[in-house]
């Protein structure tokens, strides 16, 4: 028996560390589902059957054909090589027959009329409706998507409704909505309906505004821009490292995108999530506060917003208060002249004020106006205030 005894000892050790073995792998698999590991920035293209009935398609603008029937997309910076019956990245462009079809063309995936401010849009029509729409499908991969249910899907995942351009207008002015806004997915993968809308909205006195991460090439962007009256960008973070990771996209795109939107005088605003952690220290927020300046103009509007938990990042907590107030603040020291704040309850971080005085000239709460003493674009202290105001 008491030679046993050493035998047992090892048994019971080597018994207790394939437990820890056990158990420490089980952790690293739940950490990783949550999202932190797992998401790959690229995934290969998807092969799919055409659709059945051909609804939804429409030819793409801005491809190459090449040999062998394949075709390049050169839509956004992915440029996917597709060849025969693949989808691009964006889960809404295929390949077929040789020929680059948007798929989600007239595909609604949510149609709803929100307050222009929800967008955020600051410095647009303030108070005024925006009939907001989206088709399926995104050319990034953020890992706190606030809309995967559409964005992270194929057309025939979700349930659409079909609509053509003079549809939406129509429904946009029967709703008594002063704007279109292509929203909630991503914008630029549901590019010829956006265009085609677009155009006919001037044609009815609507004004237009792009909700968008802004990774689209340069000339597609040029062709929109003369039928757009205002763009938000949500702009990820500063850090291109950060940039890849969260979204599977690249940061420089982004930046040239703004300055293009600039350089063709539509209106600009943009966003900036903080998520917790990642990019809502000092020297995220300043750097970035700096190259707005410096690149688009301090009159810009740059909003911080507060982070949730969602999607693949329900790891993480919301981000504090006192960072969204902090970054706001350092925007401001560095010679920002409009600076605000979103998903936090600020009635001060969500109003304007002139650069002149400080004087109050919008007053929101959450996304209402409250008081608007502006008049024709100037404040009642003489200055003007940038922004598309009628
Ligand atoms: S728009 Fe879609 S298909 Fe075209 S390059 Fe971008 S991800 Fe690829």
């Amino acid at each position: 028996m008491a030679a046993d005894r050493p035998r047992q000892v090892l048994l019971w050790i080597a018994a207790v560390l394939f437990l820890v073995a056990v158990v420490g792998v089980a952790a690293f698999w739940v950490y990783a589902q949550s999202g932190s590991l797992t998401e790959k920035p690229v995934t290969p293209a998807t092969t799919a059957p055409p659709p059945a009935d051909n609804a939804g398609l429409h030819e793409a603008r801005w491809y190459d054909k090449l040999a062998d029937g394949m075709v390049m997309c050169k839509l956004c910076p992915n440029f996917c090589r597709l060849s025969e019956g693949q989808i691009g990245f964006c889960r809404v462009r295929q390949n077929i027959g040789g020929t680059l079809y948007a798929i989600a063309y007239g595909k609604v995936a949510a149609a709803h009329v929100d307050p222009i401010e929800k967008k955020p849009f600051f410095h647009v029509l303030p108070g005024t409706r925006s009939f907001s729409i989206a088709t399926p499908g995104c050319n990034l991969r953020c890992l706190f998507c606030q809309n995967w249910e559409i964005a992270q899907h194929f057309p025939w995942e979700i349930n659409t409704r079909s609509a053509t351009p003079e549809e939406i207008i129509v429904a946009a002015l029967q709703t008594g909505s002063r704007s279109i806004a292509f929203t909630y997915s991503e914008p630029t993968i549901f590019y010829e309906y956006m265009y085609d809308i677009a155009k006919l909205a001037k044609a009815h006195g609507l004004k237009t505004v792009v909700i968008s991460a802004g990774y689209i090439n340069p000339e597609p962007l040029e062709a929109l821009l003369p039928y757009i009256d205002a763009y938000k960008i949500d702009f990820k973070g500063f850090d291109p490292d950060y940039y890849t990771r969260m979204t599977g996209a690249r940061r420089d795109p982004v930046l040239e995108t703004m300055k293009n939107i600039r350089k063709a005088g539509v209106w600009l605003e943009v966003v900036n999530l903080l998520v917790p952690g990642h990019n809502d220290r000092e020297e995220d927020v300043r750097p970035l506060a700096q190259w707005v300046r410096d690149n688009l103009g301090d009159d810009v509007p740059l909003h911080f917003s507060r982070f949730h938990p969602m999607h693949k990042l329900l790891n993480l907590p919301p981000t504090p208060v006192e960072n969204v107030l902090r970054a706001r603040q350092i925007a401001l020291e560095e010679g920002l002249k409009f600076v605000y704040v979103g998903n936090i309850p600020s009635v001060e971080g969500a109003s304007t004020y002139s650069p002149r005085t400080g004087e109050l000239v919008i007053e929101r709460k959450s996304y209402h106006v409250t008081r608007n003493l502006l008049k024709d674009g100037v404040a009642p202290d003489g200055e003007p205030i940038p922004g598309v105001w009628q």
